[in-house]
């Protein structure tokens, strides 16, 4: 917009300032030859009448001589092309081939107009001669006009050279200006093209010093983001509250079913099954309810983090004695004998790792191992999470961290989840100063890298 709003105004300029200098170019020849055309025509209208007078004197032929030795000056050339060809002229000399050129080109009678001859100007007018009734043959009068004519050109060309300048400084100034009347513009796309739901409640224009229309603009921008900011606010205290208040009562709901399934031995089968399949969902539903308030708590601030050095070695044999436990699948460890130390909330990190090994085996074939890799570096340690199952699709990786996004929602249908798992690990990897990234081929399995900051 800017380079066209440039090139168009320059254009508009130069087209305008073009069409003036024209005008003034043709205005100003057209007065330099009025001014020698009228002169030339007094003379070529009064000649015949001075040869009259002088043949009264002397004979026709001496009469028209000094006719026109007396209307020829340096700059007026005055000739007659006599009947029979030959030139009636006054001390013409002989080196000005211009006036020589131009005295054999005239042949016949002509409208006063400009001729060129080499580097010379010449406004000429030609007319028959006729005195006493007698017609002696054409008479030509011309004007030289170089010296004028080439002050002239000067004058176009230093003209020309003005405006070119004049014209160069008007388009970067043009551009200038507009580059900045554009900038508050470019802000606002820059701050819509970057403003995230964590910077909706400080994201502002505040434009002091941009045109009246542009201000406005941004005002209407920052009252719309004041509204989305609270509108977002509200959202999330709902989510939080509902997923508070509707937890406690599944929780109680879900103790009552495990209780009633572990106590009662006269439930018949269909009984147990019904029994087994409401507390399964139940236990679903708290675990999306919780994840929903970590969420919201995460983004009100007040998710709890609580940091220490810890035994990452230890943690991870827990948890992949958990996960065999409860989700019956094979887990092998790959780590070192030396101890690796992290910073990091136990109870979080857990839950990171339960998560991550949740979607391994719900997203790999049962006969295949989940594999634990420990690793360590000089500032950091890392958790390798791997699996041989689906894969993930690469243009869909850096979406799968981000809420409710499940890559296929064919092949999610029977395992459950809504997609909040991932956003939540990230969430807490990220409150722990750590990063969680992903490597997945499609059909070959996918591992998932947690990194932490070393406590070492
Ligand atoms: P969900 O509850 O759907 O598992 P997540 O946030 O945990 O939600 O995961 C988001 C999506 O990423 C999942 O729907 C799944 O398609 C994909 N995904 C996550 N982990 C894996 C994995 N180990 N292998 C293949 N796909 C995975």
């Amino acid at each position: 917009m800017q380079v066209r709003l440039t090139i168009g105004i320059t254009a508009a300029f130069a087209v305008g300032v073009g069409t003036i200098a024209m005008w003034t170019t043709w205005q100003m020849q057209q007065i330099l030859i009025d001014g020698n055309k009228q002169n030339i025509e007094q003379i070529a209208e009064r000649l015949p009448g001075d040869v009259e007078v002088y043949s009264e004197m002397y004979s026709l032929e001496i009469g028209l001589q000094k006719a026109i030795a007396n209307r020829t000056t340096g700059k007026t050339l005055v000739w007659v092309k006599r009947n029979d060809g030959a030139n009636s002229v006054k001390n013409l000399v002989p080196s000005d081939k211009a006036a020589i050129t131009l005295m054999s080109l005239m042949r016949s009678p002509l409208s006063t107009r400009v001729y060129e001859i080499g580097d010379r100007y010449f406004v000429v007018c030609g007319k028959f001669l006729q005195v006493k009734g007698q017609r002696l043959g054409l008479l030509f009068v011309a004007q030289d006009i170089s010296y004028e004519q080439q002050m002239f050109s000067s004058l176009v060309r230093n003209l020309g050279i003005v405006s070119l300048i004049a014209l160069i400084i008007i388009t970067i100034a043009i551009a200038i200006y507009i580059k900045k009347s554009l900038q508050p513009l470019r802000r606002i796309s820059q701050l819509a093209e970057t403003i995230s739901v964590n910077d909706l409640s400080q994201a502002r224009l505040h434009l002091h010093r941009a045109p009246t229309e542009v201000k406005e603009l941004a005002r209407t921008c920052d009252m719309m983001l004041d509204r989305l900011s609270e509108a977002w606010e509200q959202q999330r205290q709902f989510v939080g509250n509902v997923s508070h208040e509707l937890r406690t009562p599944l929780t109680i709901v879900q103790g009552y079913l495990q209780s009633v399934l572990k106590r009662e031995t006269n439930l018949t089968p269909p009984q147990r099954e019904a029994l087994e399949t409401a507390a399964m969902e139940a236990e679903s539903t708290i675990r999306l309810l919780q994840d929903l308030l970590d969420l919201a708590r995460a983004d009100a601030g007040y998710l709890h983090i609580q940091i220490e050095p810890l035994v990452l070695n230890d943690l991870v044999i827990e948890v992949a004695a958990m996960a065999m436990q409860y989700r019956s699948r094979i887990i092998t460890l790959e780590t070192s004998h030396e101890q690796i130390l992290v910073k990091a909330d136990h109870s979080r990190l857990k839950q990171v790792l339960l998560n991550l090994i949740d979607n391994a085996v719900k997203y790999s074939d049962p006969h295949f191992a989940i594999a634990l890799v420990l690793e360590s570096k000089a500032e950091s340690a890392i958790i390798h999470v791997c699996d041989r199952g689906l894969g993930i699709p690469l243009q869909q990786q850096h979406l799968i961290f981000e809420r409710f996004y499940r890559v296929d929602e064919v092949r999610n249908r029977s395992t459950g989840g809504c997609g909040l798992g991932l956003s939540i690990v990230k969430t807490l990897v990220d409150s722990m100063g750590g990063s969680v990234t992903v490597r997945s081929t499609l059909g070959e399995g996918s591992t998932f890298t947690v990194t932490l900051p070393s406590a070492a």
